[in-house]
């Protein structure tokens, strides 16, 4: 064989092409043609250079065996067949012998596997670090965060039976020879409408489900529950039972899960306390009671409920009644109390439950990172996972959507910035020949949610502490007034709209022209969603709680602690813990997986081209292509080349004592490697077949 015909699985014996760079002709059809040439012969995985796209095979594969972590153990990126173990490996022998800190991106949309991805990079990256008992039980703790956090944080949808209603990055931290040290988990916006009520065909939080079928006789009369799912109004009854999930195996899954993180019996206890007391919340009723004023005035129905509530939580039951029947206002230190009507107190209640539910995630997410955290104050090597929400465009689409794609046209930035910017920039650095390629940069769209001054977020803010009579109404005005001229941004009243004409559209809404597509926002809640208060007197309720966890959730019921500045509203929140991720992210070396979702029917075998033609378009994907494809796969700095492959030339071995690019040069002169093959940066060397570097590499191991 000559030097240059050594076999690699990616190049030869393949099904289709297994990097996209290699495609020839390079068209949006024949793209899609390969993936699904790939995906019906079970080759879920295709690169385009360094990027893993993954498409969701719905049915569980004999690829993720022991055997195949060996497989790909130590190997070469380009080497074996494509494969998200490969992704795992060349990130982890990248953070552990060159001491690059690593993010791992996983994006997609609802049901594309990004959670599943996360798992196997996960479980790859543990089966193959450290060994040790002290290790495993860091290893076994990381791991088991997953299933706790799914039971609190996924729902069935009907997207997706186990869709992540939360968004999750996880920092893995390692000492200097790999080994795994501890992690730090960060959630973002937790989807918490869901506990109050669920779309058609959809259910609540796993655990609530898991809890009422997998806890014994004497837990639930414990926790005054009732195994019946139909006795709860916060449990949606068309869709109770999913096929396939078995909520009583769950349940012990989870308590298993919580025990080898760490949770105290009595700590797991009180966190079952809570999930029940929000399932009791949504069966609290309230009547008007007519008085002779003829204010509506609310009272609680049937005080069962309440009572058992109460001695849950230990709150005292006249102080929860008064919470749900007033509300009082503080003005210029004066405090007044109004009464709540019915609809008032439903609100409250809801309020309260939604409140309850989304502290006690995040409670856990602190709980499980307590545990989980390195024992060291070491310097670290980190891995970041990140699995969050994709692109939502639904029919109505409202204030969670707007924040999910927000976060989606932030990671879209990095992702061009990362990987095309970067890409051009360093060949006009390096003096390397480059066509130019144009690109969509999204910037403009961000800055059309995100700008400090008359970005969306910053007006709906506005209009939230705006005194006066302000609803969605009011902020979509605002809107009108300040975004009409913008080219992304489309309403009734703008300059731009096709909205005046287009008489099926309601006037309540305005259009963003994402990145991934248009999208139509329904303005409706924006207010309330972005506002997210509860009554102080519900606060003040749980405060008083003779519980101390339901009082560790509510530190700002404390009246000694009355803070008149209103805490910042979602959305400020939100924007926030993005700009902290993007600037984390900004430090590392990124990895990516493209998820992508084959058909609508969670069914195998069925691959629908003008799904996946949609979700290649909107990942950017044929553009990845294109700017490799334009450039050079592989590069190096001329040291570290001629260090790693000078034993493979006389000339070279065992020291050079000119300049490292002249070294590199006799060397690939001596190697016979076609001179198209590469390119001399003016500190690089640029190749750009991923066969030349594989021959090379099974070179040295000769
Ligand atoms: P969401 O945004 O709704 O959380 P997601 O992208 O995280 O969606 P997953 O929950 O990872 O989607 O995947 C959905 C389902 O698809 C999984 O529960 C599993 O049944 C199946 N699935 C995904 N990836 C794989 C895989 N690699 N092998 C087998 N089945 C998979
Ligand atoms: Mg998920």
């Amino acid at each position: 064989m000559s030097k240059m015909e050594v076999k690699t699985s990616l190049l030869d014996n393949m099904i289709g092409v297994g990097d996209m760079v290699l495609l020839e002709p390079l068209t949006e059809e024949s793209f899609i043609e390969n993936l699904r040439k790939r995906f019906d012969h079970n080759e879920i995985y295709t690169y385009i250079g360094s990027v893993v796209i993954s498409i969701n095979p719905y049915r569980s594969l004999p690829i993720y065996t022991p055997d195949k972590v060996e497989e790909y153990r130590n190997r070469n990126f380009y080497e074996l067949s494509p494969h998200i173990y490969a992704l795992a490996d060349e990130a982890y022998r990248s953070l552990r012998d060159q001491d690059k800190d690593q993010c791992i991106l996983i994006t997609g949309e609802s049901g594309a596997g990004k959670t599943e991805a996360s798992k196997l990079v996960m479980s790859y990256v543990a089966a193959v670090c450290g060994k040790g008992a002290e290790v495993n039980q860091v290893k076994e703790q990381l791991l088991q965060s997953n299933p706790v956090l799914e039971a609190f944080g996924n729902a069935k949808t009907v997207r997706n039976d186990n869709s992540s209603r939360f968004g999750k990055y996880m920092d893995v931290e390692f000492d200097f020879k790999g080994d795994p040290l501890g992690g730090v988990i960060s959630n973002y916006l937790l989807e918490k409408s869901r506990v109050v009520k669920q779309p058609r065909g959809e259910r609540n939080f796993h655990i609530f489900y898991q809890l009422l079928s997998g806890a014994s006789e004497d837990m639930l009369k414990k926790l005054k529950l009732e195994r019946d799912f139909s006795k709860y109004n916060y449990l949606s009854l068309d869709s109770a039972t999913v096929t396939g999930v078995d909520d009583a195996a769950s349940f012990r899954t989870v308590r298993n899960a919580m025990q080898i993180v760490g949770f105290m019996d009595d700590e797991t206890q009180s966190v079952l306390e809570l999930v029940g007391a929000v399932l009791k919340l949504g069966n609290i009723e309230f009547k008007p009671e007519s008085r002779v004023n003829d204010i509506d005035e609310s009272r609680v129905k049937d005080k069962n409920e309440l009572k058992e509530i109460c001695e849950l939580l230990g709150i005292e039951q006249s102080v929860l009644e008064r919470a749900f029947s007033f509300r009082t206002v503080e003005a210029k230190q004066e405090k007044v109390s109004t009464t709540l009507n019915v609809a008032q107190a439903y609100y409250a209640r809801d309020a309260l439950a939604k409140n309850l539910y989304s502290r006690l995630f995040t409670w856990l997410v602190n709980r499980i990172n307590e545990s989980i955290k390195a024992q060291t104050k070491k310097r670290k090597k980190v891995m970041g996972v990140l699995d969050i929400y994709g692109f939502e465009i639904f029919e109505e689409n409202s204030f969670e959507q707007f924040i999910i794609n927000y976060c989606n046209e932030k990671l879209q930035q990095i992702f061009i910035e990362l990987t095309l910017r970067e890409e051009q920039e360093e060949y006009i650095r390096e003096g390397i020949e480059w066509t130019h390629i144009e690109y969509f940069n999204n910037s403009v769209i961000c800055d059309l949610i995100e700008n400090n001054t008359n970005g969306i977020m910053a007006m709906l803010d506005e209009e939230c502490l705006r005194p006066g009579t302000v609803t969605d109404s009011t902020f979509l005005e605002k809107l009108n007034q300040i975004c009409a001229d913008h080219q992304h941004f489309e309403s009734r009243m703008s300059k731009s709209s096709k909205f005046l004409n287009d008489h099926s559209l309601p006037h309540n809404c305005f259009r963003i022209q994402h990145y991934a597509g248009k999208v139509l926002y329904l303005v409706e809640g924006f207010m309330d969603k972005n506002n997210d208060l509860l009554y102080r007197d519900l606060s003040q309720a749980m405060w008083k709680a003779n519980h101390s966890l339901i009082k560790s959730l509510f530190p700002d019921g404390n009246p000694a602690k009355i803070n008149l500045k209103r805490p910042p509203t979602a959305g400020s929140q939100f924007k926030t813990s993005v700009a902290t991720l993007m600037k984390n992210l900004q430090t590392k070396n990124p990895n990516y997986i493209r998820c992508i979702k084959p058909n609508d029917q969670k069914a195998s075998h069925i691959f629908t081209d003008s799904l996946v033609c949609h979700q290649v378009r909107y990942l950017g994907l044929m553009e990845n292509v294109r700017v490799r494809r334009a450039g050079y796969a592989f590069r190096q700095p001329y040291e570290a080349c001629l260090e790693r492959y000078k034993m493979l030339c006389k000339q070279t071995w065992p020291h050079w004592r000119g300049q490292a690019r002249d070294g590199v040069e006799v060397l690939l002169k001596d190697l016979q490697i076609p001179a198209e093959e590469y390119s001399y940066g003016r500190s690089k060397i640029f190749i750009r077949n991923p066969r030349t570097l594989f021959s090379l590499e099974e070179q040295r191991k000769r």
